[in-house]
């Protein structure tokens, strides 16, 4: 068992979950703030390789984390957007 700790990046890992669909569900990093955003205005979250998603369920634990958000993830600067 590993322990992921992310850094202080303002993102945090979300899923899609499109029932009836059988792509593989997995996480994708999502800014908090957009996944607040999501939350009140009711609208899709965009994660940041682009996929756009409500933000509706969790994916279980153990899901893939989607590749194109990990690479992007791995390159932002500590501590987010700053100012
Ligand atoms: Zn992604």
């Amino acid at each position: 068992m590993s322990t992921q700790t992310l850094p202080e990046v303002d993102v945090r890992p979300d899923g899609t979950d499109q029932s009836g669909d059988d792509t593989p569900k997995m996480f994708h990093y999502v800014r908090k703030a957009k996944i607040a955003e999501s939350a009140v205005m009711g609208t899709h979250v965009v994660a940041l390789c682009g996929e756009v998603f409500p933000v509706t369920r969790s994916p279980k634990p153990g899901s893939p984390v989607c590749p194109d958000c990990k690479k992007i993830y791995e390159n932002l600067p500590p501590g987010g957007d700053g100012d």
